[in-house]
């Protein structure tokens, strides 16, 4: 790896959400007089699809500055609390992966652990009832309801947190404005060719197919599945997780918005994979991702549009994916963002998310002067962590279910685990113990309604959660119970909330 190596021109290869949100992050740099180029090609087009996304985005656009409700109009997004899961654990059950706070610990003893040893007394008089009774984000998605979490950390609804379902399409629109705005360059035309230099192999330049070239000192390859930089050009090599994530297909139509328009995703398990279904104002996007090796496209093309609420307003159209990354993420002087540096299915909506981390990581570990290689090595080593604790969290769905039903569901649920995975489980089954990850997105809560919703109980819990007295613990439970409640049917409807200036028309 080379140092010393002033960065004044940086080009952003792609513009889909990874290109343009990229572009829209360093746009600051425009100011320190930085050159910022985005290339993308409308001949080729985005991906198209990236609609439901996770609570930190908002950090995201705060730090822009964004202003919320010109986001939502301009983005035709709606709220989301959560992820419901239909049919996972066994076909005809359901459970809501809510986001934020699960109840309140007492006398430092997790909450989990006490609704766990109440559970685990089996009495009817001390029974909690079930956890998602204790989330805030899921009393109110199941009302069809939403609000503002608010700042008092006393009221429950401090523990709400929430996301969006947008256009992504118009987030990219939107986000090109911001950028542009700030002085970032568009160039569009279709890259032919990727110079780099002899001595190193760092990349020099891009040609487009008219001639022109783009040249920089960084390359950000935000060029979707192609991986044009990091992959093409550098031969960083694909690590396959297929074996563990066999999906390998997503079919994708919209169809006409439904009312009431829900506050979550849904994600619902099929006979070789599951359909999702986003709701956005002015339509419901739907998707059905599947493996090839279990079903055949017309099956799958059949069951996504027996599964919708509300007439196609297109045809389907087909993705092709293999589940994995990037052996290296940033490799000499490209970093990839997005899926050039890898893909994991959408189930938990983590893809943008992924983008975000790999933009502010790329911001923090900034080579203005050169690429040192232990930034480089440390930018690798958070990203690869972050992947794979998201690819353990989308593996347990697979893994902890009780369907047998198709060759698709004996084969995941008979796949060997990711160590780190087994091991996670094997401490959850015995006291319900759930050990932080360093770096990791998901928390103890996210890891709790899945594991449980999933139908993984442990047979203890923590005998600190004994101490406390289980009478006056089954009252204290029915009191939060009640205040959630309340306090989810005093919110406006999600509907009504959108109504005000937020809403398209
Ligand atoms: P793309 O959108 O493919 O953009 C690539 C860009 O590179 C385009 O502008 C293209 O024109 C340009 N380009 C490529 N080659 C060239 C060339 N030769 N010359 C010039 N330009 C070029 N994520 C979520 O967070 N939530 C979801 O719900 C979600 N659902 C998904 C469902 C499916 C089926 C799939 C496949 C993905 C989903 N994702 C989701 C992931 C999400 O879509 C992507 O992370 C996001 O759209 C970013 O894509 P991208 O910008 O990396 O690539």
């Amino acid at each position: 790896m080379r140092g010393g190596e002033t960065i004044g021109r940086v080009v952003i290869v792609g513009g889909g959400s990874a290109g343009w949100m990229t572009a829209a992050a360093l746009s600051r740099l425009c100011a320190a007089g930085v050159e910022v180029t985005l290339v993308e090609s409308d001949a080729i087009g985005t991906v198209g699809v990236g609609e439901a996304t996770i609570p930190p985005l908002l950090d995201f656009n705060a730090a822009l500055g964004i202003d919320e409700p010109a986001f939502v109009k301009a983005t035709r997004a709606t709220f989301k609390l959560g992820i419901e899961f239909v049919d996972w654990a066994r076909r005809g059950e359901r459970y809501l992966h809510p986001f934020g706070r699960i109840g309140r610990a007492q006398m430092g003893v997790p909450f989990h652990q006490i609704w766990l040893r109440q559970r685990q007394l089996r009495r009817p008089d001390l029974d909690p009832g079930p956890l998602g009774a204790y989330s805030i984000a899921e009393a109110a998605a199941v009302r069809g309801r939403f609000a503002k979490p608010v700042a008092n950390p006393e009221a429950v609804l401090s523990g709400l947190s929430y996301a969006y379902h947008f256009d992504a399409g118009h987030y990219a629109r939107f986000l090109r404005d911001f950028a542009e705005a700030r002085g970032v360059r568009r160039v569009e035309g279709r890259i032919a060719a990727v110079e780099r230099r002899g001595e190193d192999g760092f990349i020099t330049g891009v040609t487009l197919d008219d001639g022109r070239r783009v040249e920089g000192e960084l390359f950000a390859d935000c060029s979707g599945f192609r991986s044009l930089l990091l992959g093409e050009a550098l031969g960083v090599p694909y690590r396959s997780w297929q074996h563990w994530l066999p999906c390998d297909r997503a079919l994708a139509v919209q169809s006409e918005p439904t009312a009431p328009l829900l506050p979550y995703t849904r994600a619902t398990a099929d006979v070789a994979g599951w359909r999702w279904r986003i709701p956005l104002q002015h339509r419901t996007g739907n998707g059905h991702v599947y493996s090839s090796a279990h079903l055949g496209d017309e099956a799958a093309r059949e069951a996504l549009l027996a599964g919708l609420d509300a007439p196609a307003l297109s045809q389907p159209r087909m993705l092709r994916f293999v589940a994995g990354r990037r052996e290296r993420l940033w490799d000499r002087n490209c970093v990839a963002i997005g899926l050039s540096g890898g893909f994991i299915e959408p189930l938990e909506s983590t893809s943008i998310h992924l983008i975000q981390q790999g933009i502010t990581r790329l911001l923090s570990l900034f080579p203005d002067t050169g690429f040192a290689e232990g930034e480089v090595a440390a930018y690798d080593r958070l990203m690869v962590e972050e992947y794979e604790h998201i690819r353990d969290f989308i593996i347990l769905h697979y893994h902890a279910t009780a369907r047998r039903d198709s060759a698709f569901w004996r084969d995941v649920a008979a796949a060997e685990l990711p160590d780190s995975l087994a091991e996670r489980i094997e401490l959850w089954r015995g006291k319900g113990r759930l050990l932080p990850i360093p770096n990791g997105l998901f928390t103890e809560e996210s890891w709790l309604a899945v594991l449980i919703g999933q139908g993984i109980l442990p047979t203890g819990s923590d005998p600190f959660a004994a101490i406390l007295p289980a009478g006056e613990t089954a009252r204290f439970m029915a009191h939060l119970r009640h205040v959630v409640a309340r306090t989810a049917e005093a919110m406006p409807f999600h509907e009504d909330f959108l109504g005000g200036d937020a809403r398209i028309e």
